[in-house]
């Protein structure tokens, strides 16, 4: 039987994808995360999914030359504050829709779990627009991605850098009509974790949810709100500070364990772009700030920055320097350090309740709140500073 990875798979569903006997189903684990499981009376033993695993075969790319960084702001108002940051991702996506191009990213299904989906229709991108802060599931969407390259369609796959590296290793050679984006990716929590959190909303409102966003914008950009809204009308909005889950999630607890030893962050991005938060924009480039929001648009190689050049009349861009970027962004580079409480937060997940997680593994000490507090009077100042500069 092959042996794929155990800690270190990252869910990407490659060798599921790949197996040509349908022998490997992605099946969710105790902590809620999708690993692969091999039915022995169907596997021939070809082992495919050894050899295209992007976890087993990782490969460090080594050719920077064309790499470069930009602060960018989409045109269009209405869809920059419907996007996580500066909404990059619907600029690059409808450039692609216009050349008759095939869209693939992340959608909330039916009971708001997030599964990949495509879309070949600018309206159908709404679907995919904002992050969804939970693992997505890649269900079938690389053999349909495949199937759209070999009919000659150009194809825009995103999605976080581990789906990207799985993708690239299923298709196993490089297509001139494939663009791939990924983000700056924290790490993805259980989707467990964001079914629990959805139930305990929705006792509390005794109500259904109908919809979700992870990232309004009504106290800005930075500042961001998690909002549901109900089907008897009500509305649930808060913070990423105050927000439980959010909390959760920043804690880092709940992340995949691959996530700890992420191997897809700096020179190991196999995407063409990566898109994230322009965190630190107000120091490096002033006029791109306004708390609507500002995307790091990143470019890896040639073809993305023919894509990027593609795309300057519908949005805001401006060049700026890489090392200087990222340095507010450590994700890049870094994979979250795995929290001694990991193994507790866990133990009894399924039977504790979502209040009783928050306050042993969410919730801020004193001392984080005094920092917090005094980050914030600071920025204040400082944005108070830069007013009065500007008069
Ligand atoms: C789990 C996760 C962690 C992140 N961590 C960071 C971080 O640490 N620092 C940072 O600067 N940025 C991070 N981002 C990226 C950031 O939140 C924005 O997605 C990014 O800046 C793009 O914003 P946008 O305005 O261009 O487009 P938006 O419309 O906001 O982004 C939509 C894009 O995100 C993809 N997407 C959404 N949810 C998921 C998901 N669950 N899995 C895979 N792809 C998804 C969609 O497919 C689409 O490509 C993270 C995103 C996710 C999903």
């Amino acid at each position: 039987m092959p042996s794929l990875p155990s800690l270190k798979c990252s869910g990407c569903g490659a060798c599921g994808q790949i197996c040509p006997k349908s022998a490997i189903s992605m099946m969710p684990n105790n902590e809620g995360f999708l690993y692969p499981e091999i039915d022995s009376s169907l596997c021939v033993e070809c082992r495919l999914c050894e050899k295209i695993c992007p976890v087993l075969n990782v490969r460090s790319s080594t050719d920077f030359s064309e790499r470069k960084a930009y602060a960018a702001i989409c045109n269009d108002e209405k869809i920059r504050l419907e996007s996580s940051s500066g909404g990059m991702f619907t600029v690059l996506a409808e450039k692609v829709i216009a050349e008759g191009g095939v869209v693939f990213g992340a959608e909330f299904d039916s009971d708001f779990s997030v599964m990949h989906g495509w879309t070949d229709s600018v309206c159908g991108l709404e679907r995919f627009r904002g992050s969804k802060y939970l693992q997505s599931r890649t269900e079938n969407t690389f053999l349909d991605c495949r199937k759209f390259l070999d009919d000659g369609r150009k194809v825009l796959y995103t999605g976080t850098p581990c789906q990207i590296a799985g993708l690239k290793a299923f298709l196993k050679k490089d297509y001139e009509n494939l663009f791939t984006v990924d983000v700056i990716c924290h790490g993805v929590p259980s989707p467990s974790l964001w079914q629990k959190y959805i139930k305990f909303r929705e006792k509390k409102s005794a109500s259904r949810i109908v919809k979700t966003a992870f990232r309004r914008k009504n106290d800005g950009w930075k500042l961001y709100s998690l909002s549901f809204t109900f089907a008897n009308g009500s509305e649930y909005r808060q913070i990423l500070t105050k927000d439980k889950y959010m909390q959760l999630f920043l804690k880092d607890n709940g992340l995949r364990e691959s996530c700890y030893e992420c191997s897809f962050r700096g020179n190991s991005h196999k995407s063409d772009i990566t898109i994230a938060d322009f965190w630190g924009v107000e120091s490096l480039e002033k006029e791109f700030f306004d708390d609507k929001g500002t995307s790091l648009v990143i470019v890896q190689n040639e073809k993305g920055k023919r894509l990027v050049d593609s795309i300057k009349n519908s949005c805001c861009i401006k060049e700026t320097d890489f090392s200087q970027a990222v340095k507010f962004n450590p994700a890049y580079f870094e994979s979250k350090k795995r929290p001694k409480k990991r193994n507790v937060f866990f133990k009894n997940f399924e039977r504790t309740e979502i209040n009783e997680l928050y306050i042993k593994f969410g919730k801020d000490s004193f001392f984080m709140k005094t920092k917090r507090f005094a980050a914030r009077c600071l920025w204040h100042i400082r944005n108070i500073k830069n007013k009065k500069e500007a008069r």
